[in-house]
């Protein structure tokens, strides 16, 4: 089937209520093309560290970068439970692809939750279509997870917000064309997130990429510096056209990216599973092959059932961030233990194929490498499970 029918596929099914049977239906179409095409380079991307310009538009075929953009505005406004599949999916296969849609649809997600009207009908039409193709500049070279320590300025006048700052580790800054950039409009504001605010700008209007960063894994998808070097960018430009609100804007948006990162995490976890379960079958020792011995058993187990219970706990913050109910916990638990997974099942993977784990002829060193990102991005390990805590506190007082 050409992925031009798929999108057809996937528009017929959109309408407001999604069924069982349409979620069926969009993961068998992503389950053959990811099968179809993406599985097929991702060793040959991967090791040249070379970004798959070929997906992209595949991408924009199968109508991926509107995923849970309202239909309002030309997305499929798929629910956060299915959309969680589909990233599961690219992810047991290749993760990196997975990061072009994600940041892309945290950045159009908050336009849609807080941005104006005009900034709406203005962003949300181009990035449901992959026109326009952007993520989210948080992190500077002194600030990540305390991200009201950021230096970067955003000062106003009479044409303007002159914006000045350097950001780092930014995810499609140098093939998608735009970002919402978190800046300071008050440095004196106390408490100090009131004084930020989040802008929507375009590659060379608000930023330039002065550096594409080298990394262990999570190749081929460009992370990059960015310098912000006196830019003037319009006053519209200002996300929901009130300062100050930069920091929420950002945090609200949190929870579906814990979902994704969480279902990315799932996904390398199941796709280490896959490889290491063929492989035990395959590969002999002692005149049997090793999924026989009974090491190999407890580890095929414990990592099966890992996977298992991810999906579930991603499946329960998917549904509670569906239902509109508050699920930073559940997301927490979901990013924390997933993402755990995928480090964990990666690891025994490598321990199953033996000597043969090391050859980059093999696939499984890509998920080992690719995995730890996922303990890091959208909030570390270590704050979600202080965010677990301190919510499990929160709603059991003495
Ligand atoms: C490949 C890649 C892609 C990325 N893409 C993006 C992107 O698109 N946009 C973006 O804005 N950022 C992006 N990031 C940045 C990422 O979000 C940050 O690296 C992450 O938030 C952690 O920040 P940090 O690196 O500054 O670590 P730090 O904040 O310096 O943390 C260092 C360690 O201290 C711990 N720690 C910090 N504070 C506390 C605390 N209060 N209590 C307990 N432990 C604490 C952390 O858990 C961690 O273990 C990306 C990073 C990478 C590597």
């Amino acid at each position: 089937m050409l992925i031009t029918d798929r999108r057809t596929e996937m528009n017929e099914l959109k309408h407001d209520g999604w069924t069982v049977e349409d979620e069926d239906a969009i993961l068998d179409a992503i389950g053959k093309w990811v099968d179809g095409e993406v599985r097929p380079i991702a060793r040959e991307h991967d090791q040249a560290d070379t970004y798959p310009h070929e997906l992209v538009e595949q991408m924009k075929e199968l109508g991926l970068f509107g995923a849970i953009i309202s239909p309002d505005y030309g997305g499929l406004g798929l629910p956060a439970s299915t959309y969680a599949k589909i990233v599961m999916k690219v992810a047991s296969a290749w993760m990196a692809p997975s990061g072009i849609f994600n940041s892309h649809l945290i950045m159009a997600s908050a336009i849609e939750r807080t941005g104006t009207e005009q900034q709406k009908s203005d962003w949300l039409p181009k990035m449901a279509t992959g026109e326009l193709r952007g993520g989210i500049a948080l992190t500077e070279p002194n600030a990540g997870t305390d991200l009201q320590a950021i230096r970067t300025r955003a000062e106003k006048t009479n044409e303007g917000y002159r914006l000045n700052g350097t950001k780092t580790w930014i995810t499609n800054s140098l093939n998608g064309n735009c970002l919402m950039i978190l800046a300071k409009t008050n440095t004196e504001a106390t408490p100090r997130h009131k004084g930020m605010s989040a802008f929507l700008t375009k590659k060379g209007q608000g930023y330039e990429v002065s550096k594409k960063l080298s990394k262990l894994g999570y190749r081929s998808i460009d992370s990059c510096e960015l310098l912000i070097d006196d830019k003037l960018v319009p006053h519209n430009t200002l996300l929901g056209g009130t300062e100050g609100r930069g920091l929420q804007q950002v945090l609200g948006g949190l929870e579906l990216g814990r979902i994704n990162v969480a279902a990315r995490g799932a996904g390398i976890g199941e796709g280490a599973l896959m490889l290491a379960t063929r492989y035990a079958q395959e590969r002999e020792t002692f005149g049997k092959p090793i999924a026989q011995h009974q090491a190999i058993q407890l580890k095929l187990g414990e990592m099966a059932s890992k996977v298992a219970a991810s999906k579930l706990l991603i499946e329960d913050a998917a549904k509670k961030y569906d239902s509109g109910q508050r699920c930073d916990m559940e997301a927490g638990m979901a990013k924390y233990f997933a993402t755990e997974t995928g480090v964990f099942c990666s690891q025994e993977a490598m321990r199953i194929f033996g000597g043969y784990s090391y050859s980059t002829e093999y696939e499984i060193e890509r998920f080992y490498r690719d995995a730890m990102l996922m303990c890091i991005g959208e909030g570390t390990n270590e704050m979600q499970r202080i965010i677990v805590a301190k919510q499990l506190i929160e709603r059991n007082p003495i």
